[in-house]
């Protein structure tokens, strides 16, 4: 049986015939799910581009081993947000993940991809200060507890709402720190998010579907579009 992308056979069904491999997360993608980096040529998935856009925003840690270990598994480690990086170490073993310096450098070099995502990342623009405000809330306690017992948030993990609740704490926290700190970049965030709905073919402005949402390697962004995507398509 010949090879097929990974989109389009368990996601979207477009175009089917590969022509890369991820380099993030070694599935295969056809040309209207994956792209090369025209600055560096990697070949990276919308999946996976959604994370780097995450990485680039600061709401994500980059990993901490370099991609692509065999040991490790296909999709095993989720990368825990917990330990953050040397700041001041330029890079280890040379696998640095490349990030983006702004959208206008995330849609430079990423033609395909900033154009495929565009009504969704300009749906999360609009609403991304709305957005920023309710993450930073799930710092309190209440607030976390309640997403937790959310169906569109228990969907989306395989931890228990008790790890939910943790999970959005912390993120809410880190959130509202970066923010006020001036480190969070709200646009490629939202760019993030955009990219993550298109990569997951969820419709401009309707609900993701849970058991697709679950396809993104980051789990913020997936605890982020599942609760917090903007609904404006009429049902
Ligand atoms: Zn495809
Ligand atoms: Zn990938």
């Amino acid at each position: 049986m010949a090879a097929g992308c990974y989109s389009c056979r368990t996601i979207s069904k477009k175009a089917d015939d590969p022509v890369g491999t991820c380099l993030g997360c070694g599935v295969f993608a056809c040309e209207l799910d994956g792209e090369r980096d025209l600055s560096n040529q990697d070949f990276i998935c919308g999946m996976c581009d959604s994370t780097r856009l995450s990485i680039s925003s600061k709401l994500a840690q980059p990993p901490e081993e370099p991609p692509g270990r065999p040991e490790d598994g296909p999709g095993g480690g989720v990368v825990s947000a917990g330990v953050p990086t040397s700041p001041t170490s330029g890079g280890g073993a040379g696998a640095a993940i490349a990030t983006y310096g702004s959208p206008e450098d995330f849609e430079g070099r990423r033609p395909m991809i900033a154009s495929s995502s565009k009504a969704h990342r300009e749906l999360y623009r609009q609403e991304i200060d709305r957005i920023v405000n309710q993450l930073e809330g799930l710092r309190a306690f209440g607030v976390a507890q309640r997403v937790s017992s959310d169906s569109r948030a228990a969907g989306l993990a395989e931890f228990d709402p008790r790890g939910v609740r943790r999970a959005a704490q912390e993120l809410g926290a880190q959130i509202h720190a970066d923010n006020t700190r001036g480190v969070l970049s709200p646009v490629l965030l939202a760019d993030a998010l955009g990219v993550a709905a298109w990569a997951i073919n969820a419709k401009v402005g309707g609900q993701p579907a849970i058991g697709k949402i679950r396809h993104l390697p980051d789990p913020d962004l997936r605890l982020i579009v599942g609760l917090y995507t903007p609904l404006t398509a009429v049902a």
